[in-house]
């Protein structure tokens, strides 16, 4: 007994990294057109999966407000690693970027401007608008676990924000949208959108557009390709003229939303010419 309580308290309830291991390994190898991001993917996931793990429990108390010291904690204990995995792996504009911003930058001032959506840039705006893409991958690379681990517990959280597009846990706007697995071959789960920031999933209404909140289906064009990707498909908005890719894990059970979606850049290239603009775009920009 000893030794499985040994076990159980050195084993988180939820460890989402080492599926996102595997399915980063799974997709490389299926999708070579996506072969260069998941491998810089995959080399962060070692120290992504460090921060979510070693968050210290005084942190904790600082919650979703992303306080001092939640950016003196990333920049010292997370970042290094993040620089690491993208120097090694990453495409020579990115890694030149991080570089320079490693070189000249106030890195906790960076982490506070993600953490802490200036409020000039609206509600919703899932953080770092007002950063460059450089500064966005590397605030969301180095916090987003911290603010993962912080999140609280997956549960029938109801969204923030006009049509609750929002996260309830952080008010980050929506990465994606998954149908789960339901138990039942024929009946598709309940539709979930999921945090950009802390990867919180809430529960969503099915026919409603996670933007704007429309709700009328003529409004509402679905594009698949259902040859290469037949468990995803873009949900796009014609009022709003935003899209986000939805999953769905019936068709593909082993889908690692948060994987796959890096993987689908055909789909984005397509909505792009369709002229809709992503919710948010993922931690590799698309
Ligand atoms: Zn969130
Ligand atoms: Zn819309």
């Amino acid at each position: 007994m000893q030794a499985l309580d040994a076990i159980l308290s050195a084993t988180p309830a939820t460890d989402p990294w080492p599926a996102r291991r595997q399915r980063t390994d799974e997709l490389a190898s299926r999708y070579p057109h996506a072969a260069d991001i998941l491998r810089l993917y995959r080399a962060l996931l070692d120290p992504m999966a460090d921060a979510f793990h070693s968050i210290p429990s005084p942190l904790v108390g600082e919650g979703q407000g992303g306080g001092s010291e939640l950016s003196a904690f990333a920049v010292r204990h997370v970042l290094p690693g993040i620089i690491d995995a993208t120097v090694e792996t990453g495409p020579p504009v990115l890694r030149d970027g991080v570089i320079a911003l490693f070189a000249a930058a106030d890195l906790e001032d960076l982490m506070r401007s993600w953490l802490i959506p200036s409020p000039l840039v609206g509600e919703g705006q899932g953080g770092g608008s007002s950063l460059t893409p450089v500064e966005t991958y590397l605030a969301r690379a180095t916090c987003g676990p911290v603010l993962e681990a912080l999140a609280p517990p997956p549960s029938r959280l109801v969204g923030k924000g006009r049509g609750a597009g929002l996260c309830p846990s952080c008010g980050g706007l929506p990465q994606l949208s998954y149908h789960a697995l339901s138990g039942e071959p024929l009946v598709s789960g309940p539709r979930y959108l999921l945090c950009s920031r802390c990867n919180q999933s809430w529960v969503f209404s099915r026919m409603t557009c996670a933007s704007c909140g429309e709700s009328n289906g003529t409004r509402l064009p679905i594009y698949q390709e259902s040859q290469q990707f037949p468990h995803a498909r873009v949900d796009g908005c014609a009022t709003c003229r935003r899209y986000l890719l939805t999953f769905d894990l019936r068709r593909d059970s082993r889908a690692v939303p948060i994987v796959d979606e890096l993987a689908c850049l055909p789909l984005d290239l397509y909505a792009r010419d369709q002229g809709l603009t992503k919710i948010a775009p993922n931690l590799m920009g698309n």
